[in-house]
């Protein structure tokens, strides 16, 4: 993993000391002079990390990061700034434009080092999320940067773990004003508290009574729940070099005793903003992911999905010599359907059809929308006897009660033909299966329709 980091100062004396550390780390460095060149660079998504010098002529770093933070194209590349200022009021401002973080010059390597490897894996795992959204794109979900950059990083739910009570009561009165906050004074009770929270943000002391507060950090990083969950630590100024640490860990950021007002807050909103982009990535992941294997219209399994799990369920059967059973499922004169009554109807039926087909099996069954009106579903560990009686409610099910199309106005007859089969005790290949299946269907609709039939592997 070589990122590559744009170091942007005016002094070029400046930029040649950041460059010599950054690649003896074998970082990438790619380095500008001036706030223009460095908008240009990151725009073409060419570094993963923006150190940005504050004082600079023409733009200053302020006004950078804040383009930068706008920017769909740039806003999630973490920036940090750097700079000789170091007042409290120089650093808020910086937060504010949406800096990730804020080094003061001479910058001290470990910290430089440890920062900058903390907000390359933050990067990469940010640009993995990214690119798997972008089939979601595709499929016309909505992209999230537009929503990230006009978050306020505001109405957070934050667990603070603390046990001083002078402390978290100073804390969470500063954090309320823009959050929801819970306090856990006991850190063994922490990690199932923030398992169960739901939180956008941690916040954990590191100078806890008989607890190593890196101990809960890096358990909370290894749990499901809590995986994604960002921390903020916050420690004594004499804890630094376990706050270094703790970025190793996975620690999203920190702060030091005593702890400013204006940067807390501040820094609770990025990581809170950056929490919900995340969210919003991950989410249009999985809808894609769903999509890809969904019919939309019936919200079955498509026959691409079925196609892959078939042979799955198939070699399962095998291995461990349970019965499989496969049934094709097709509605009677649907052409007839779409004539007499429109295609609109024709869809209600097949919605409906789907609802009294998942009524009828088993959460362990597979059914998919095979074509048309054309339907499979996969019986895992059930046999031709079983599979018999299941075909024939699904098929009373379907004519014993009409469907009902335009709104509810009309009710119309719907029958269904079944052919059934199960898979050969020896293993099969799922091909031929279908095959019978369909074969045992050309007779049911042959011999009159509305009817099951049968054929033994
Ligand atoms: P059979 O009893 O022999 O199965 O006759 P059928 O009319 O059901 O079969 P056929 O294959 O002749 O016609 C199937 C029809 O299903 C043709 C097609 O237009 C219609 N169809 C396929 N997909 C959809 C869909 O998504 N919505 C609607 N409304 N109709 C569809
Ligand atoms: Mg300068
Ligand atoms: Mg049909």
């Amino acid at each position: 993993m070589s990122a590559r980091i744009l170091v942007v100062d005016d002094v070029p004396a400046n930029v040649k000391l950041l460059e010599a550390r950054l690649s003896a780390e074998y970082f990438d460095v790619m380095t500008a002079s001036n706030g223009t060149e460095a908008l240009a660079l990151a725009s073409r998504a060419e570094c993963d990390i923006v150190l940005l010098d504050v004082m600079m002529p023409d733009m200053d770093g302020f006004e950078v990061c804040r383009r930068l933070k706008t920017d769909p194209a740039t806003h999630h590349i973490p920036v940090v700034m750097v700079t000789a200022l170091d007042s409290p009021s120089d650093r808020n401002r910086g937060l504010e434009a949406g800096a990730d973080d804020f080094l003061t010059k001479p910058v001290s390597d470990v910290v430089l080092i440890a920062r900058v490897r903390s907000l390359t894996r933050l990067k990469m795992m940010t640009d993995e999320l990214r690119m798997r959204a972008i089939t979601s794109l595709e499929i016309g979900m909505q992209a999230p940067e537009r929503s990230a950059i006009a978050d306020a990083g505001k109405g957070g739910r934050i667990l603070l773990v603390d046990d001083r009570q002078s402390s978290y009561e100073r804390l969470a009165t500063i954090l309320a004003a823009e959050h929801t906050i819970d306090v856990e004074p006991n850190p063994t009770e922490a990690l199932f508290h923030a398992a169960e929270g739901n939180y956008d943000l941690l916040i954990v002391s590191l100078d806890l009574n008989n607890f190593d507060g890196l101990r809960l950090c890096s358990q909370a990083r290894s749990l499901e729940r809590t995986r994604h969950v960002p921390i903020l630590a916050i420690a004594e100024a004499e804890n630094a070099t376990r706050l270094l640490r703790g970025l190793e860990i996975g620690v999203n950021d920190y702060l030091l005793r005593p702890i400013d007002k204006t940067e807390l807050l501040a820094r609770a909103r990025t990581q809170i903003r950056r929490r919900r982009y995340t969210d919003h990535l991950r989410d249009n992941v999985q809808n894609s992911i769903e999509m890809a294997i969904t019919d939309a219209l019936t919200g079955l399994h498509n026959r691409r999905y079925m196609e892959s799990h078939l042979a799955t369920l198939a070699e399962q059967a095998s291995t461990r010599g349970k019965p499989l059973a496969l049934m094709i499922l097709d509605i009677d004169y649907f052409k007839s359907i779409n004539d007499n009554y429109g295609h609109d109807a024709g869809d209600d039926v097949l919605r409906e059809f789907a609802v009294r087909v998942r009524k009828s099996i088993r959460g362990i069954d597979l059914a998919c929308r095979y074509g048309g009106e054309e339907f499979v579903i996969v019986m895992p560990e059930t046999d031709l006897h079983v599979a018999g009686m299941v075909a024939e409610r699904l098929r009373r099910s379907i004519a014993g009660e009409p469907f009902a199309v335009h709104k509810g106005t009309k009710r119309i007859e719907v029958t269904i033909s079944i052919g059934l089969t199960t898979l050969e005790q020896k293993g099969e290949a799922v091909g031929d299966v279908l095959k019978r299946a369909d074969t045992a269907l050309y007779r049911a609709k042959h011999d009159g329709r509305n009817r099951v039939v049968s054929q033994a592997a």
